[in-house]
């Protein structure tokens, strides 16, 4: 039988295709055509449920059901209806989960409630090459609690008995290495850490089982593997017995009795206490509807599908495009959704490949990243757009000047 690394020419892609079970789900998406997309990791597309949806939510919700809408759409339970969607896909019950605001503020939240329960230790461990956002927000929350931000290129080594609460993105967004969960939670517990999980490029791309891994708390992001459009709400997760910590974004959405009204503060009891102010109805009601495609999913084919991508993407990369080198594991159990190459030249070249349709990006200072998403990325897009990519090497046509050119978002 024909594997993913043997691919040579563009039928053996074909034929991968044709005995994919995932295949039918691409039909749910809205795909513009002569476009490759390998930046689902970024931005997910729009689905044909979100569309409808949305335009519902526009005109029938808000345009005539006005604010009677929070009752009569259900809108007040939005947090709650979403979170239920994600739920099984990083394993943890839905009564512990909220879908609310943006990653980097549930961040803020989780990293201040874990100092919370951290009395009398003081660090936080994270890695240098995390992505930014991340860093950014240990770096405002430390000073709060009297804490410090210690980066390591090796937390598994640098994890003592000194370190409050280890901050990790599971699947790192430049190189797509993928960390054992469980292996990492079990050491920073062994040594009286908490740990927070960024699930960014994990949620939607493969099973997460947080409950199995004891975590403590974990964010994701709904716009990326989740399909939720541009700024689509991020997920909260946090263990039971962790949700009695004091999270500072005391909003009123996070009361006991939003709408009594009362002066002072009282946290709510469970996850809702995560919730801060009024959520992002529209962004949600989007969310929502993507996630549909998720219900008839089974992960595990998303994965095996989502490794078979990566193996035949990099056999190409080896054969057609000799001069870049792989950034991301060669051995799949240690790599997430993406395939990164490493190019001296990698924003020309991107630039060039995406006027040829092919939508990867570049993560400075020499990354091109391809995004994997076993739902609409069909093994010959993957054959395509390596051969498309060796075209461009090849010619030297990415060196003319309209692809040196730099736009506000790379
Ligand atoms: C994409 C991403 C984010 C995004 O945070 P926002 O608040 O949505 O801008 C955060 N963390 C990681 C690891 C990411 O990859």
């Amino acid at each position: 039988m024909l594997s993913p690394k043997s691919v040579e020419t563009r039928e053996d892609a074909a034929a991968l295709d044709e005995r994919d079970p995932l295949a039918p789900f691409r039909d749910a998406f809205i795909l513009p055509q002569g476009v490759i997309y390998l930046d689902g990791n970024s931005l997910g597309p729009l689905t044909r449920a979100a569309k409808r949806r949305l335009v519902e939510a526009v005109e029938g919700e808000w345009g005539e059901g006005l604010i009677r809408s929070w009752n009569t759409a259900d809108w007040i339970n939005l947090p709650h209806t979403v979170a239920a969607k994600i739920a099984p896909l990083i394993g943890v019950s839905a009564a512990d989960l909220i879908v609310t605001d943006s990653t980097s503020v549930n961040l803020f939240k989780v990293l201040s409630a874990a100092l919370d329960k951290s009395a009398g230790r003081q660090v936080i461990l994270s890695e240098r090459g995390n992505f930014p956002t991340d860093l950014y927000i240990a770096e405002g929350v430390a000073p709060l609690f009297g804490a410090t931000l210690r980066l390591s290129d090796d937390v598994m080594a640098d994890l003592d008995e000194s370190v409050a609460v280890l901050m990790v993105t599971e699947v790192d967004y430049r190189t797509g290495r993928r960390h054992d969960m469980s292996a990492v939670t079990a050491r920073a517990h062994q040594l009286g850490a908490l740990v927070i999980w960024d699930l960014a490029h994990s949620a939607g791309a493969f099973p997460v089982d947080l409950e199995g891994a004891g975590a403590d708390f974990a964010i994701g992001c709904g716009y990326k593997y989740l399909n939720g459009g541009p700024g689509a709400p991020a997920f909260v997760w946090v263990a039971p017995r962790h949700q009695n910590a004091v999270q500072p974004l005391s909003g009123w959405f996070g009361h006991a009795a939003p709408f009594a009204f009362e002066p002072g503060f009282r946290a709510a009891s469970g996850i809702d206490r995560f919730l801060t102010g009024t959520p992002p109805v529209l962004s949600l009601s989007a969310l929502d509807a993507a996630l549909d495609v998720y219900g008839d999913v089974d992960m595990n084919l998303v994965r095996q599908k989502s490794v078979a991508l990566g193996d035949m993407m990099i056999a190409r990369a080896d054969a057609r495009c000799p001069s870049l080198a792989l950034a991301s594991p060669r051995d799949q159990a240690e790599r997430g959704s993406q395939v990164s190459l490493r190019c001296a030249d990698a924003y020309p070249v991107m630039q060039a490949l995406i006027a040829r349709g092919v939508i990867g990006d570049m993560r400075a200072p020499d990354i091109l990243r391809f995004g994997l998403t076993p739902l609409y990325t069909r093994f010959v897009d993957v054959f395509d757009a390596m051969e498309i990519l060796a075209e461009i090497l090849e010619s030297g046509v990415w060196d003319q000047e309209e692809f040196h050119r730099r736009a506000a978002v790379t």
